[in-house]
């Protein structure tokens, strides 16, 4: 749909956690941004109610890149509280809504830039991955969404989840506007000692010729309509002479526990600062111990999800377990990362589904626990851990809602993954939502 009527969109969907009246005259496009990048003049609040209040004095590198392009900010999205979540129904602020069903999830963590690309008409989103935050709400909601590699574009004005895996990256309805928006926020910065020098995109040089499917990844629980149509697709990828082989990477089954420790232990340091006297929330008697004030105001304004992940970290990591668990995790996460540098020796991309299922319904969502939610990233966890590049496509409609194909490449293959989403953009015809206010 047109951008208009922003209210009555954001009553129905809960996309934006704030949002602009009008568009500027002269905005060349549009775009929004994960509310865990800050953006001048916008509040930010990572869907945390400890940083309401928030208003920061600086843009992150990618949003004032977006900016110098000529594009105009829309809003900032609605996303799980810091990130973690896998349906963004952690979020203090607003839970967006699935544009082709409102009973059901968009996806997290960053669900409201998957919905704002799906509902409205040129529009592009910037969004965060850790674990998968790009690639299961692009599923749920039928767009794309690319994950480039780790390094490609800075997280200067990030509020942090995990440091060693957090990507900026983008969500759109189009392919092409992958290509168009890729190079505009990529490129190594000042500001960001982990973003790379880099070598070029190159886009559009290098061609999708092989894909490797890991057995072991179809292994989980997977939904039968989401395995039928993942068939199906390797099908239509043969018809455009792609080969497409089986192989065997044993060591993603230890991908989500791995993962687990890595995210939390680098989480629940970065929300350390979060301590009630820095940014956002300030509340009472500042002249209170430390300790007490630290602890009573973070018990208030922290989310369930977010205390679970800092006792989860902060035990990974303690003296005397960081051996069993961290540094643990740190092997399989290297493990992991030789197992696909050995498979891009032979093949251009590792192609799974991006979620086990579509959509959930929030009502089924309610009834699944911790446990229960990291498990659904087991396909989405592996390129994230490995920190190489992947794309979710929306692949075709099952029951009326879009299911997701995930392409993983090497580190700086991007171009693969984008001659990907434009042969799928010919070959399919993506469906919008219906989307009515
Ligand atoms: N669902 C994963 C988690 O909760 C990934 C989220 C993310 O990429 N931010 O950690």
């Amino acid at each position: 749909m047109k951008i208009e009527n922003l209210e009555l969109v954001n009553e129905k969907y809960s996309i934006f956690s704030s949002f602009v009246e009008g568009v500027e005259a002269d905005a060349q496009f549009t775009f929004s941004a994960k509310d865990s990048l800050v953006a001048r003049g916008f509040e930010a609040t990572a869907g945390s109610m400890i940083l309401k209040g928030y208003m920061p004095p600086f843009d992150a590198t990618s949003i004032r890149k977006m900016r110098e392009a000529g594009g105009f900010l829309l809003g900032k999205t609605n996303m799980d509280e810091f990130g973690f979540g896998t349906f963004s129904v952690n979020s203090a602020f607003g839970i967006p809504k699935n544009p082709f069903d409102i009973r059901r999830s968009c996806g997290g963590s960053s669900g409201g830039s998957a919905c704002a690309a799906a509902v409205f008409d040129d529009h592009v989103s910037l969004g965060v991955s850790t674990g998968g935050s790009i690639a299961c709400p692009a599923s749920f909601c039928g767009v794309y969404g690319l994950t480039p590699s780790y390094g490609r574009v800075s997280r200067y004005g990030l509020i942090d989840y995990g440091n060693s895996l957090d990507k900026v990256g983008l969500l759109s309805f189009r392919a092409s506007d992958l290509k168009k928006y890729l190079p505009i926020i990529s490129g190594v910065d000042d500001h960001d000692p982990t973003s790379a020098v880099q070598p070029d995109l190159k886009l559009g040089r290098k061609k999708l010729k092989s894909v490797a499917i890991p057995r072991e990844a179809l292994e989980g629980s997977i939904s039968k309509d989401v395995l039928k149509y993942f068939e199906e697709s390797i099908e239509i990828l043969k018809g455009m002479s792609v080969d497409v082989e089986y192989v065997s990477m044993p060591v993603l089954k230890y991908s989500i526990p791995a993962y687990y420790v890595i995210a939390t232990a680098e989480a629940s340091t970065n929300l350390a600062r979060y301590c009630g006297m820095r940014y956002g929330q300030q509340e009472g008697d500042l002249t209170a111990k430390f300790d007490d004030y630290f602890s009573s105001f973070r018990s208030r304004y922290l989310g369930v999800e977010a205390k679970r992940r800092i006792l989860l970290g902060t035990y990974a990591r303690m003296a005397g377990y960081a051996d069993r668990y961290y540094y643990k995790a740190i092997r399989v996460r290297g493990a992991i990362i030789t197992d696909y540098k050995k498979h891009f020796e032979r093949f251009d991309a590792v192609m799974t589904p991006t979620m086990p299922f579509v959509s959930p319904k929030f009502d089924d969502i309610s009834l699944m626990s911790a446990l229960d939610s990291y498990k659904a990233d087991f396909l989405t966890v592996p390129p994230n851990i490995a920190g190489m590049p992947h794309l979710s496509v929306p692949c075709v409609s099952s029951e009326g809602m879009p299911i997701g194909l995930l392409f993983t490449s090497a580190h700086w293959d991007e171009d693969v993954l984008i001659d990907i989403a434009e042969k799928w953009d010919s070959a399919f015809d993506v469906r919008h939502a219906d989307v009515r206010i």
